[in-house]
């Protein structure tokens, strides 16, 4: 039977009781409104923990002003109910005035790995990243903790965290999943209107362009994302944020296919910004 913990006592106590036995635990944090790519990191935090927790909080620190935070869609009775079926052994699902009390004023900043794609045009997010995930650490003790290559710079940069700081924790990233017809999957994808939710295929397919022109041996990433920009531009509806490529490891800016290259965009459909990357390793 799943638990729900609305607070950090009720979750610690459960945890805690866990660690006396020996258990391992995994870690799945989000901001809810899951579907099937939180799903394949539950299952995954499955198979490798005797205990999955999964967080659902949607942490106002990572958005500026400007941002979505009011409307990000929310569906906590739809999220359990996921969570029960996927095997999720605790929810935790704190309120922003307990996770931010009054007079909070600790954070975890990062530079480096910070400073590009999303770090340019949301320069406040990774500051509310690097914090939230931090207190989510030190509330659920993770042997290990999940995330999706969907946020492919967010991954990195926790990974860099972890390191930097000797934190306890084993990071496991885990593939982007798709809809059927390309789109990778998104709570932001609600946001879309019919004719929007079409024109969003742009940005996987610049993806699958751009993969196989690496796949086919193009190691020159400034021609790539040329040719992907060329076809996002195509799309009335889209509006390009940025297609770039970089290191996967450190995030700086890259012009030629070396080790782990990660090609990234974010590109604005109306109103609603949404991202996606792959990855290629080069080829010895
Ligand atoms: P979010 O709720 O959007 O903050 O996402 C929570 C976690 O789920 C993050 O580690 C995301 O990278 C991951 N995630 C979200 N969408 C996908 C997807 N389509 N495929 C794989 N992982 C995902």
């Amino acid at each position: 039977m799943i638990e729900i913990a609305d607070t950090v006592k009720k979750a610690r106590e459960i945890i805690s009781g866990w660690k006396k036995q020996g258990l391992t635990v995994g870690l799945v944090p989000t901001m809810g409104y899951l579907h099937d790519g939180h799903m394949s990191l539950v299952r995954k935090a499955r198979e490798e923990n005797d205990k999955v927790v999964v967080s659902v909080f949607v942490n106002p620190m990572q958005f500026s002003p400007n941002e979505d935070l009011e409307q990000y869609p929310r569906d906590f009775e739809a999220d359990t109910k996921l969570c029960s079926e996927n095997g999720v052994d605790l929810i935790l699902h704190p309120v922003p005035e307990e996770m931010y009390p009054e007079g909070f004023c600790s954070f975890v900043d990062m530079t480096g790995p910070t400073a590009e794609l999303c770090g340019k045009s949301r320069p406040i997010h990774f500051r509310g990243v690097c914090t939230i995930v931090n207190k989510l650490f030190n509330i659920a003790s993770p042997d290990r903790a999940y995330f999706g290559q969907k946020d492919a710079q967010q991954l990195a940069v926790i990974k860099r965290m972890v390191k930097d700081l000797n934190m306890p924790v084993e990071i496991i990233g885990c593939p982007i999943v798709r809809e059927s017809d390309g789109l990778a999957r998104s709570s932001r994808n609600k946001y879309l209107s019919a004719e929007e939710r079409k024109a969003a295929l742009i940005l996987s397919k610049s993806i699958f362009l751009g993969k196989e022109m690496a796949d086919n041996g193009e190691k020159d990433a400034r021609k790539i994302c040329q040719e992907m920009r060329k076809l996002i531009e195509t799309e009335p509806l889209a509006r390009i944020d940025y297609v770039e490529a970089v290191d996967f490891t450190n995030i700086q800016k890259v012009d030629t296919i070396d080790g782990e290259t990660l090609f990234a965009i974010a590109v604005y459909i109306g109103k609603t910004r949404l991202i996606d990357n792959f990855i290629v390793q080069a080829k010895s």
